[in-house]
C-alpha cells in the first residue's frame, strides 16, 4: 500500500514519483500454465491465475485441443503465482516426485466465474480459444470437467 507516502506528498509540486494509478486497477489478462509432470502417473496440471495464487487442476489426459472434447481435471490445492514458471525435477520421496516442463504458458479472460463454472479464452502457444471448467454436481468433490467450446 502507498496511500501513506500518497498522502505525504503533492505530486504538483515535488519531482519524486507519483505511484501510478493503474497498480491499483485490476488487470484484466491473468497468466495459465499447464506443466506436463512425470509423476507415478502423467497427467499435466492445468493453472490459472485467480485473486493472487493459481488455481489448480491435475488433467490426467491433458487439456484437449480439439473442440468438444472433455476431459477430467481434478482440483489440486492452489499454487503460488511463481509456480507458474517451475519447470525440473521433484526428487525422489517427495510430494510429486518426477519431471515437470512447461507444456504451455499464456494469459487469459475471464468471461465468468461461479462456484461450479469457470469460462475462459485462453491465448497460449499450443492452447488458444474459449474453455469451460465446470463441476457437475453428480460428480466426486474436486472432480470438474474442461472443454474447448
Ligand atoms: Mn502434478
Amino acid at each position: 500500500m502507498l496511500k501513506h507516502y500518497r498522502k505525504k506528498r503533492d505530486f504538483s509540486k515535488t519531482s519524486e514519483p507519483e505511484p501510478k494509478m493503474q497498480k491499483i486497477k485490476k488487470k484484466k489478462r491473468k497468466i495459465f500454465v499447464i506443466q506436463e509432470h512425470h509423476a507415478r502417473s502423467l497427467h499435466w496440471d492445468f493453472r490459472l491465475e485467480h485473486d493472487g495464487v493459481l488455481l489448480s487442476w491435475a488433467v490426467p489426459k491433458g487439456v484437449p485441443l480439439k473442440k468438444g472434447e472433455k476431459r477430467l481435471a481434478v482440483q489440486t490445492e492452489d499454487h503460488p503465482l511463481e509456480y507458474a514458471s517451475f519447470a525440473g525435477t521433484i526428487p525422489e520421496g517427495e510430494y510429486g516426485a518426477g519431471e515437470v516442463k512447461i507444456w504451455d504458458k499464456g494469459s487469459f479472460e475471464l468471461l465468468n466465474m461461479e462456484p461450479d463454472l469457470i469460462d475462459i479464452v485462453l491465448d497460449g502457444k499450443k492452447v488458444k480459444g474459449n474453455y469451460i471448467l465446470i463441476k457437475p454436481q453428480k460428480f466426486e468433490t474436486g472432480s470438474w470437467l474442461i472443454f474447448k467450446k
